[in-house]
């Protein structure tokens, strides 16, 4: 296997997912807008794939977490009471020569583009401003959500009301975030518009102790569990906290050649709840109806990044081998599940038994089918995207009744009866 640089690997991926359809520099047409992106055929499929595995491990494995899905734009009260208003802030430095902007800490005492001096740093909020209404003049202000956490605060009484979950229990949502980052940048990494996962475990203050250090290596597990090289995960503590907290703990890419952030497990204690209650006005305790006690629950985040996860087990799973170029994705999250191929195309009695093997698979997994070129470049492309089956029928087929079905990683072939691939490929896939 080929070693490649670090810092041509983002190149090599970006270019992989313009290339083959993951992922779209946003409105390219009109010459972009930074820190925007769009997902495309490839990457829709995969991005789902990711968040269907997220959520199904959430709430279908975990009988004590419910989800929910909540609006973007809510009460601009929220965000008074979440401290955004005041903390959401980084400090910005402008060099006067080149007028490049950075966050202040980023930035040691020179400026890393021509060595201006830099100016002092100000604050800037990064919460995303919009206006509602029609009528000049008349217009409320309110905020694009800065993260997708408040609204499972805001929701906590309903989703107690309308379920049989006592405490501990967990809420859990997948949704857009927006901030006015100061240095976008770094493909997916850093974008104005992105997808958070976020679990809110709601737990007895003397608990949170336990239930930290549950989360925090449940969700290590979890991440290991998708990732190519799961040596590559660590955790980063940090040393600064919030006044609330006892502890914070990022699960990290550490091989990421910028950013390594992908998940922040949180101590956020009663502060949410409690903030929530003040300003709403609204008792937001909880009552033990076992013991009669009272109490504000105390909150474990998990709060990940489905962006970052998403570039970082492409730039883990992409390999340079001697003739290919192979994406080893876990093959639940590949956005194809197996490709179809016809020996030759132009030999009408093999593309109608391929055709028939393709239409009997892609009503349970995503497939692909492909008759161009030769099969050496159809595995080509295949193999760039992930693909973790191909299944070629030669005129053999047309006699036995079976197919080759090729593995992406190992390259080994193996011959299979028609009937059985269905389930032949769902058991290789669990
Ligand atoms: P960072 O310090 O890298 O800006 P953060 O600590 O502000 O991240 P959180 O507010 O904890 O991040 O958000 C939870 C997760 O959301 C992060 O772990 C990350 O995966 C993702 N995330 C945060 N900001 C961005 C962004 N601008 N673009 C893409 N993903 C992001």
């Amino acid at each position: 296997m080929k070693e490649i640089k670090k810092e041509n690997l983002m190149e090599k991926i970006v270019s992989l997912c313009k290339r083959r359809g993951f992922v779209f520099p946003g409105s390219e047409i009109y010459g972009g807008l930074q820190g925007f992106y769009d997902f495309g055929p490839l990457g829709v499929e995969m991005k789902n794939n990711l968040k269907q595995l997220w959520w199904n491990w959430m709430t279908r494995e975990h009988e004590d977490i419910v989800g929910i899905d909540g609006a973007i734009i809510t009460n601009p009260k929220v965000w008074e009471a979440s401290g955004h208003l005041k903390s959401f802030v980084d400090p910005l430095v402008e060099c006067k020569k080149c007028h490049h902007r950075f966050k202040a800490d980023d930035i040691s005492a020179e400026c890393p583009d021509c060595g201006g001096e830099i100016t002092e740093p100000k604050m800037f909020n990064i919460l995303v401003p919009t206006q509602l209404g029609v009528v000049e003049g008349e217009k409320q202000n309110a905020y694009l959500r800065g993260e997708a956490c408040q609204t499972i605060y805001l929701d906590y009484k309903n989703v107690l009301d309308t379920t049989r979950l006592k405490i501990p229990f967990g809420i859990c949502q997948i949704g857009k975030a927006f901030r006015n980052e100061v240095t976008p940048g770094n493909f997916l990494l850093r974008q104005r518009e992105f997808e958070q996962w976020d679990l809110q475990w709601f737990c007895h203050p003397k608990e949170m102790e336990k239930w930290f250090e549950y989360w925090k290596n449940e969700r290590m597990a979890w991440y290991k569990s998708i990732f190519a090289n799961p040596e590559n995960l660590g955790f980063y503590k940090h040393e600064k906290l919030a006044h609330y907290a006892k502890k914070a703990f990022d699960i990290e890419y550490t091989a990421s050649p910028a950013v390594k952030e992908m998940e922040g497990i949180h101590w956020r204690g009663d502060w949410d709840l409690s903030r929530h209650a003040e300003f709403s006005g609204q008792d937001l305790s909880y009552v033990d109806l076992e013991t009669g006690e009272k109490f504000i629950p105390n909150i474990v985040e998990t709060s990940g990044g489905v962006d970052r996860t998403f570039l970082f087990l492409l730039l883990d799973a992409y390999c340079e081998e001697k003739d290919r170029v192979v994406l080893k994705l876990y093959p639940k999250i590949a956005p194809y599940k197996v490709a179809v191929f016809p020996l030759l195309a132009n030999k009408p009695e093999l593309a109608k038994l391929a055709r028939s093997i393709y239409d009997n698979l892609k009503i349970n997994f995503m497939t692909a089918w492909d008759d161009r070129g030769n099969i050496g470049k159809r595995y080509y492309a295949q193999d760039e995207i992930g693909t973790p089956f191909c299944v070629t029928v030669d005129f053999e087929s047309l006699e036995d009744k079976k197919v080759t079905i090729r593995e992406r990683d190992s390259m080994k072939q193996e011959r299979i009866a028609i009937d059985e691939l269905a389930e032949y490929i769902k058991k290789q896939l669990e």
